[in-house]
């Protein structure tokens, strides 16, 4: 051990902090959590994240997995669930959500306040463990915080996404548009962790100014103004700005040609097969004119990655025991 790597360990163990870890939302265990320890997490596909705190505990952020075209990971891959955080409930972010209920029974699932009934009544949850989150909330427990912030959906060419059924409610899909959160977690040993979902508009810079988010996963689509998102990503003081959800297009393209439509003329000619290279390449370009001072950082789907705070760097690691 050399003097720096043994002035670190020093300085870990002087920082270190005793927590009582929710070990399997059940039993009680003491553990020694490192000050800037960081995080384990992959990438699930789509806007679907696992991370994996340094109290062992897991969060499933917006989790799309048996029912998923693309990048899929099958719930049997996943082997415990502490958290379930839903930006909003259109399938492609909480279409599982009963499933992994089923095989996680204990799991906590934090939704909005206004989609937690339609989520219920669409997929027959138990709701003992549901947290309604309104805007600017906070939970906290043993092993992290849970911070929410009100945002928008991105603006679609569809016009309201309003679908009535035939007693005249709005279902699940109408609430996905009109209630959405970005949380941010922050772990026992530090490490900021902060889910972006919507629509760039210039109240959100100053809505989430000074988060400081270690780590960022930030929804990227077409239909964004990626100026206003450098603004924001900036304003939050991001350190890694990590992308997602870009992994839709092909699908989208194919199902729906014309919504080739909605992207810059800079990258046409577009096709299903294209997009994905064309548009991040155009995405990352646009965010560095801006002046995105965040480092980006694109996951490849289901590898997990440790997030070292201390350095803010992130390296591939094994999957956590
Ligand atoms: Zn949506
Ligand atoms: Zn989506």
């Amino acid at each position: 051990m050399n003097l720096l790597v043994m002035k670190r360990f020093v300085f870990a163990l002087l920082c270190s902090t005793f927590v009582h870890a929710a070990s399997g939302a059940g039993q009680e265990t003491t553990q020694a959590i490192a000050k800037d320890a960081g995080l384990d997490f992959r990438w699930t596909g789509n806007a679907g994240f696992e991370v994996v705190l340094p109290t062992g505990d897991h969060v499933l952020v917006d989790p799309w997995l048996d029912s998923a075209p693309y990048n899929k990971l099958t719930l049997d891959k996943v082997t415990r669930a502490d958290y379930i955080l839903i930006t909003h409930i259109h399938g492609d972010h909480a279409d599982d959500v009963k499933k992994i209920q089923e095989k996680f029974p204990k799991v906590r699932i934090f939704v909005g306040a206004l989609s937690a009934e339609p989520l219920t009544k669409w997929q027959n949850l138990n709701i003992a463990k549901l947290y309604k989150v309104i805007d600017r909330q906070e939970f906290e427990f043993d092993e992290l915080k849970i911070q929410a912030f009100a945002g928008r959906h991105t603006e679609s060419t569809f016009g309201n996404y309003c679908h009535w059924d035939e007693q005249g409610e709005m279902t699940h899909q109408s609430w996905g548009t009109m209630d959405l959160f970005h949380y941010l977690i922050t772990a026992k040993d530090g490490t900021r962790f902060m889910v972006w979902a919507g629509t760039p508009s210039v109240d959100t810079a100053y809505q989430l100014r000074g988060l400081k988010p270690d780590l960022a996963a930030v929804h990227i689509s077409p239909k964004q103004d990626f100026k206003i998102l450098s603004r924001i990503m900036n304003s939050m003081e991001v350190g890694v700005m990590m992308p997602h959800h870009y992994d839709a297009w092909p699908t989208i393209l194919r199902k729906m040609p014309a919504e080739i439509g909605n992207f810059p003329t800079e990258v046409q000619p577009l096709t299903p097969e294209n997009v994905i290279e064309k548009m991040m390449a155009y995405v990352r370009k646009t965010l560095s004119d801006a002046g995105t001072k965040a480092s980006f950082f694109t996951p490849e789907p289901h590898k997990w990655y440790h997030f070292d705070r201390a350095t803010r760097k992130v390296s591939p690691t094994g999957a956590p025991a």
